[in-house]
């Protein structure tokens, strides 16, 4: 290592390993191990005999398992190790998580007997996000049957390729050469004959290209020297920058019940007694002592250089996961909780006091997430499983001396997305200014949130930029299904700005909860379950019924090992339905049995209809939640709901361009990048007519139109753009509120048709008389015809997806010169613009007699237009009005059926064209 590097950060001298495993493993007795062998005890302590010396809490020694991370100095001559022993029961994990978040080097101690478990995959996924350098300690060699090649090659299969047994000499052929197999430059180094060095090793641990694999027992002290050898040789202590910095990673309290804050020093150094300050000088306290902890005991010290581990005391405010100094937030861990349960009281009066110690509790375990509603006097909180339940009743009991009980419990649903769309929100009630564009992307299953910036500087300054980000991590957004937090998105800030003079912090605050809300209503929206996953040892003559258990449970299981008498057996079911299986299968097995659950993931709700009718969540209705944002109006602060927001906001999203239904038919296709967007118009303009020659044209049809239009109904007024959007906003509700009576009549009376409907069915509407004789879209027109016209091509497409109709919708363009036929596919929805010359009466004509007797044959026509010949081929006309009732009945089945989710509301969205953006947010 050298001194310095070119960031001008300085070597420390310190390096943080966390030793991390599946529970049982052996992670205690390596750290013994490694305790021992470099002289820090003198004798070896044993989990077995209740007195390892990392395991102090009474609780773990009681179980033989590490409940809390602890720690221990190891002292070599050329750096100074804080080994970190992390709890492997799944229970615990999430304090395993935090953990990772200050490590150099994770240790993972795989056992051998039992190979690649649930538990070590999700261990790899968690270093893999956190970008950890690992080292393989396959432990418990010395057990019989364990062969060396055979897990080697599960590790390569199951983790990584990239695992190598580092076992023999650096120098060694084989070695040399699948080290250059894992990186390219080294590879042509190799090739030109040039040996591969150790610091070239090193740059390959640390950039995690290449994972060294040791073999042995902890137990029996074999292959422990060999493992610290090439953790010597192959990684090192970290640099740090000049400024001060530390992350506090865990909160406990010691014997005495001071409040201990656990941090990593970062950058800088820490003395005694300084003033440290939270974000945004949240709070300011003093740190009274410095702590370095080995074990149970802990020495003082005066300052903390950077790459210590230090307990601080004196600290009241700080969470865990809090940075300090230049240290900023990070996001949450990806672990948490899938169970919420009630706590039961003695008696009612207790309610508050038991509310007190399980926050403070919490402060250590955050994600205990104690809840009250003061209404309801209900009390809860969440928890990964059994064993915390049980030590979380010990802990109360003893440092509370309160008695606890747990009521039933409960699933913890979360919510994301199924496609990409814009969220905006907006904030500017009197002096007061704030608005956020988001593009929110659905993120690969288990990949949480994840959220970033490509906001220029110039357009948005940075540090409001940083509050943006700020905000949306700072809280649990609800989603919009039953209120669960969100997960598994992509959140990137598109745009956004501030007011020179009238924006204040909070204004941000507003506008990016309301632009998360908002984007999530005009998604699509996902309900995702937590699934489980057990590994099981089975007897033989339980076999049967495990594996038909599973079927009976929706989920999946599968046979993974089997050797004579115990059989492995791998089940994947969600967490709802599995219940307490875990119990019921210690019991028929008769305690032969061995069952670990762990959470697989969070994937669709199997019942979802169920879960979000049972919950009733109203997204409308959730005051503390909006959905809606607040525009300035005549220096008013006005309410503007979700689906007019963008039609209201003063920026454009900037990132995406929507293209026109022409180019393709698929919704989620329509958005996007700029450069596609060139790209697709030029292809379109190799055709026959140009986007611009058809916009133009088609504006010339339409002012013809109009004047054919007048003349049968009178002059169409220009309407003000408040009743404009008074039309459209009781158009929408229109199109939402429905009754539970309403919704199931038209589910059935669908099913009934759908019954009937052996003949080809087809639909054929004309489309501007069905434009001018709807009320809401007549006034639209007005203001905006091409409007008018995607509305309506976007209602009937919505409507088509239930009926099963071919539909298709007929324009008149026969005024445009040269125009040929041109049908375009918009969903499932034909849109036809006649050709020169033939109106859309010619085309229906023409077409309902080709169609022939063969198919039935619908025309959806106005009232007021002369009655056309047709009707004597056999089709079947229906009355503008009357299309109008069809549709809201469809819609609502729709709306029940959660479509209204995904199709109804993004069609309803979209349906504004940029020019009728621009006449609607003209500023005031
Ligand atoms: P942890 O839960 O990962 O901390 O695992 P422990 O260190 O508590 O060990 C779990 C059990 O495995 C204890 O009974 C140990 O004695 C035993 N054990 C640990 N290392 C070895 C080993 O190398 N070989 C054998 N045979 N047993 C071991
Ligand atoms: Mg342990």
């Amino acid at each position: 290592m050298t001194d310095k590097d070119q960031n001008n950060t300085v070597s420390s001298g310190y390096q943080t390993i966390g030793i991390l495993a599946h529970v049982d493993a052996g992670k205690t007795t390596l750290s013994e191990c490694l305790l021992y062998q470099t002289g820090m005890i003198r004798s070896i302590g044993r989990v077995d005999h209740r007195d390892a010396f990392l395991d102090t809490d009474q609780m773990e020694k009681d179980r033989g398992i590490t409940i809390f991370t602890k720690q221990a100095q190891l002292d070599l001559p050329d750096r100074k190790i804080t080994l970190l022993d992390t709890p492997g029961h799944v229970d615990f994990s999430p304090e395993m998580e935090r953990a990772l978040q200050v490590l150099d080097t994770a240790i993972l101690v795989i056992s051998g007997p039992d190979g690649v478990t649930g538990q070590v995959r999700i261990l790899w996924k968690l270093l893999e996000k956190h970008q950890v350098p690992v080292f393989l300690f396959i432990n418990k060699m010395d057990q019989p049957g364990t062969d060396r090649e055979q897990i080697l090659s599960e590790l390569q299969s199951a983790l990584d390729s990239r695992c190598l047994d580092f076992t023999g000499a650096l120098q060694a052929e084989n070695l040399q050469e699948e080290l250059a197999l894992c990186d390219e430059p080294l590879m042509e180094q190799y090739l030109a004959g040039e040996e591969i060095r150790p610091e070239q090793v090193g740059t390959l641990v640390s950039g995690r290209k290449v994972f060294p694999c040791c073999f042995g027992s902890a137990l029996k002290m074999e292959g422990v020297d060999l493992l610290l050898d090439r953790i010597r040789s192959y990684s090192g202590p970290a640099a740090y920058p000049p400024e001060f910095g530390a992350r506090v990673y865990k909160i406990s309290r010691d014997p005495q019940g001071n409040r201990l804050s656990w941090m990593k020093i970062t950058g800088g150094s820490l003395k005694v007694k300084s003033l440290l300050e939270g974000r945004d000088g949240s709070w300011q306290e003093k740190a009274d002592q410095l702590r370095v902890y080995s074990g149970n005991s802990f020495q003082m010290v005066q300052e903390a250089e950077a790459g210590m581990i230090v307990a601080v005391t004196g600290l009241s405010a700080v969470r865990a996961g809090e940075g300090i100094g230049r240290e900023k937030d990070h996001t949450e861990g990806v672990l948490s909780p899938v169970m919420t349960y009630a706590i039961l009281p003695d008696s009612p009066q207790e309610l508050p006091l038991l509310r007190k110690s399980l926050l403070l509790l919490e402060e250590e375990e955050p994600l205990l997430r104690v809840n009250y509603k003061e209404e309801k006097k209900e009390l809860s909180v969440q928890v990964m499983g059994r064993v915390q339940m049980e030590i979380l009743k010990q802990q109360m009991l003893e440092r509370f001396g309160q008695n606890i009980r747990f009521g039933p419990g409960s699933i913890v649903y979360r919510e994301t997305i199924g496609n990409t769309v814009v969220g905006m929100g907006h904030f500017e009630p009197l002096r007061h200014y704030a608005e956020v564009h988001l593009l929110m992307e659905p993120g690969e299953p288990g990949s949480g949130l994840q959220f970033a910036s490509r906001c220029k500087e110039d357009v948005l300054d940075r540090n409001w930029q940083r509050l943006i980000l700020t905000h949306l991590e700072e809280k649990s957004h609800p989603g919009v299904l039953t209120g669960s937090p969100i997960t598994d998105m992509k959140i990137t800030l598109l745009t956004g700005r501030a007011h020179e003079k009238h924006t204040e912090g909070g204004d941000f605050r507003q506008a990016t909860y309301r632009a998360v809300r908002q984007g999530l209503m005009s998604a699509e929206n996902i309900l995702l379950e937590p699934i489980l996953e057990c590994r099981m040892e089975v007897p033989a003559e339980n076999l049967g019924r495990v594996l038909s258990d599973f079927q009976r449970l929706g989920g999946s299981a599968e046979i993974t090992e089997s050797d004579g008498h115990l059989t492995t057996v791998t089940g994947c079911a969600p967490a709802s339905v599995l219940g307490d299986y875990a119990d019921d299968f210690i019991s028929f097995t008769k305690g032969e049995g061995r069952i670990v659950t762990t959470l697989k993931g969070y994937e669709p709700c199997h019942n979802a209809e169920e879960v979000i009718l049972e919950k009733m969540y109203d997204p409308e209705l959730d005051p503390e939640n909006p959905t809606g944002s607040v525009f300035c109006s005549h220096g008013v602060g006005t309410l503007v709901p979700w689906d007019l927001v963008p039609s209201y906001v003063h920026m454009d999203s900037g990132y995406q361009r929507k293209l026109p239904h022409a180019v393709t038919d698929r919704e989620e296709d329509r958005y996007v990048s700029a450069e596609t967007y060139e790209q697709l118009k030029k292809r379109e303009e190799e055709k026959h007519l140009t986007f611009k020659d058809r916009e133009r044209a088609r504006g010339a049809a339409n002012d013809e139109l109009m004047q054919i239009f007048e003349r049968t109904y009178g002059p169409v007024h220009k309407n003000e753009e408040e009743e404009d959007l008074q039309a459209r906003r009781s158009w929408r509700r229109q199109h939402r509120d429905f009754s539970a009576e309403q919704a199931a009549a038209a589910k059935h009376s669908a099913a009934a048709r759908r019954e009937k409907q052996q003949q080809e069915e087809y639909l054929l509407v004309d489309g501007y008389n069905i434009v001018f004789a709807w009320e809401d879209l007549k006034k639209l027109a007005a203001a905006n015809l091409d409007a008018a016209r995607d509305r309506l091509i976007d209602m009937i497409a919505a409507h088509q997806g239930i009926t099963g109709e071919t539909t298709i919708i007929v324009f008149d363009a026969y005024k445009v010169s040269g125009g040929r036929e041109n049908i375009l596919q918009y969903h499932n929805v034909h849109v036809v613009y006649t050709r020169e010359a033939e109106t859309a009466d010619q085309y229906i004509e023409k077409t309902v007699h080709k169609l022939g007797k063969s198919a039935r044959v619908r025309v959806a026509t106005s009232d007021g237009l002369e009655q056309m010949i047709i009707f004597g081929e056999g089709a079947q006309r229906i009355s503008a009005a009357g299309l109008y009732a069809e549709l809201q009945e469809k819609r609502q089945e729709l709306q029940e059926q959660q479509v209204e989710n995904s199709g109804g509301r993004v069609y309803l969205l979209d349906g504004l064209s940029e020019e009728e953006k621009k006449n609607l947010t003209a500023d005031p």
